[in-house]
């Protein structure tokens, strides 16, 4: 169905299946005929990708992502819905509906085993109750993917895509950059969604870095010290660290020397690289 975003259609389909919206699951349908088409267009869903798509609602961003890719594959959480998905999708046989929780699914398996041959996009109207999780589970897990094209709050997107050495920036950033080039691709208003949200969106874009920065030797300690570096943002780099991590205030001071940084840095102050150094030489003093 090609109207799915018109709000006479989404009542007269929701009352048909008697479908309500759980606010719990972060249900608020699109309700703006240009956004779908606009991320499904900026999103690569295009011949030759197949997209895999994160919470359908009644299907209005799966319908345009259907159109123009070779396959899609949603995953959607409430069981509720796919008797209407059934409906509402039946013109198309590239689509496969997966009733689960996005943070169950085995993702790697899913991609390898749905999209083989394909390249890989992701593109959602993500729920934001879950946001950063699904987007560091994309990211961490190295899928091979080209681009994420998803809808967060304007707040989030704002700092999801902040620029290292920002004051925007936190741990999620951190581990963003790293895997990753992001930016804010166009701002969505409450009013494009039904129930309308109390905040405005936008739609952001991740596209995946073909390598990692160089440097790292163990990234787990990395992404630890990232985020003790952020966990007391008025506090400096060697307090927050020492604090966060448990290391003698001393040790993190000679790490933070030795890295070259003045003493009282703070984390937003720092680059990439710089967080990298501070970090291989904090592993050396512990
Ligand atoms: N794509 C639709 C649209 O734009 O109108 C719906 C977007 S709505 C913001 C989020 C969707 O994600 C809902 O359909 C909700 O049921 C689903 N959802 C919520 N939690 C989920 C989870 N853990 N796994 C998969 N889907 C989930």
């Amino acid at each position: 169905m090609d109207d799915l975003w018109n709000i006479g259609t989404i009542k007269e389909v929701m009352q048909r299946h008697g479908f309500t919206f759980s606010k719990a699951l972060g249900q608020n349908f699109l309700v703006n005929p240009s956004v779908c088409p606009r991320i499904a267009e900026l999103g690569n869903a295009k011949k030759g990708f197949g997209v895999l798509e994160i919470g359908t609602g009644i299907g209005v961003l799966t319908n345009e992502l259907a159109k123009r890719a070779d396959k899609v594959v949603a995953v959607e959480i409430d069981q509720r819905l796919i008797p209407v998905l059934n409906e509402t999708l039946a013109e198309y046989d590239n689509v496969k509906i997966v009733n689960d929780d996005v943070m169950k699914v085995d993702l790697a398996k899913l991609v390898e085993t749905e999209f083989a041959g394909l390249d890989v996009a992701v593109c959602a109207n993500l729920p934001y109750y879950i946001t950063s999780p699904v987007i560091m589970t994309l990211l961490e897990q190295r899928l091979p993917i080209k681009t994420i094209t998803v809808m967060v709050q304007k707040e989030a997107g704002t700092r999801l895509c902040a620029k290292m050495g920002t004051r925007e920036m936190g741990a999620v950033t951190v581990a963003i950059n790293y895997f990753a080039q992001a930016k804010v691709l166009f701002n969505v208003s409450r009013g494009s969604f039904m129930p309308p949200p109390n905040v405005d969106s936008c739609v952001v874009q991740f596209t995946l870095r073909d390598s990692t920065p160089q440097g790292v030797t163990d990234e787990k300690f990395f992404f630890r010290v990232a985020r003790g570096a952020f966990s007391q943002r008025r506090k400096t780099l060697c307090n927050s660290v020492s604090s966060a991590l448990g290391i003698d205030k001393a040790d993190v001071a000679c790490a933070i020397e030795a890295a070259g940084l003045e003493a009282n840095v703070r984390a937003e102050k720092l680059s990439m690289q710089q967080l990298i150094d501070f970090a291989e030489k904090l592993r050396k003093v512990i």
